[in-house]
């Protein structure tokens, strides 16, 4: 059973949370896996979504995937970064959640991934939400609630 308080803090929109889909760094199926790792390594991201150019949310692909694929069985392959395409490795299972999700919905999704896409009633991606960004709203939230029931029971005193 939840109480009013932590009704508020679940049901609250997700807007705020959302890092707008300009600002994240991505591929294109059609890119070949050198270039995803290029972005990948210059960003600093372990996983970036893939998105078309009309920006529809196609899947993921991480650097773990890329380098066990072009890790042979007695030595780096780098060659087989030029052979195949981002399509060909990517994750198509992506954790996703609509514009229109509460912050309750979204937190239980990103108990198991380090981001949550954003996809809008159209279909269209709007952007991703990091857990990393979800957690601090939430400790920023229970250090107020404990301020203001210190102040309540300094009050009471
Ligand atoms: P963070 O919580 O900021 O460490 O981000 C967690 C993960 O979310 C990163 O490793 C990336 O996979 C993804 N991520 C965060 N920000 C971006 C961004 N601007 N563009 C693409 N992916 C991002």
């Amino acid at each position: 059973m939840h109480n009013t308080k932590e009704q508020d803090l679940l049901n609250i929109g997700i807007e705020r949370f959302i890092i707008p889909a300009e600002d994240v760094a991505h591929v294109q199926p059609d890119n070949s896996l050198e270039h995803a790792l290029l972005v990948l390594v210059k960003s600093g991201y372990t996983a970036i979504p893939v998105l078309t150019t009309s920006y529809e949310l196609c899947g993921l692909i991480s650097k773990a995937q890329i380098l066990d694929e072009i890790l042979g069985i007695e030595r780096m392959e780098p060659e087989r970064l030029s052979q195949f395409l981002v399509r060909d490795m990517m994750t198509e299972d992506v954790a996703s959640v609509v514009t229109t999700s509460t912050l309750e919905r979204v937190m239980t999704v990103s108990i198991n991934y380090p981001f949550v896409c954003v996809v809008n009633e159209n279909g269209a991606f709007d952007g991703i939400i990091t857990r990393s960004k979800l957690l601090a709203h939430l400790n920023g939230y229970l250090h107020e609630q404990r301020r203001l029931s210190n102040l309540d029971s300094n009050r009471d005193d």
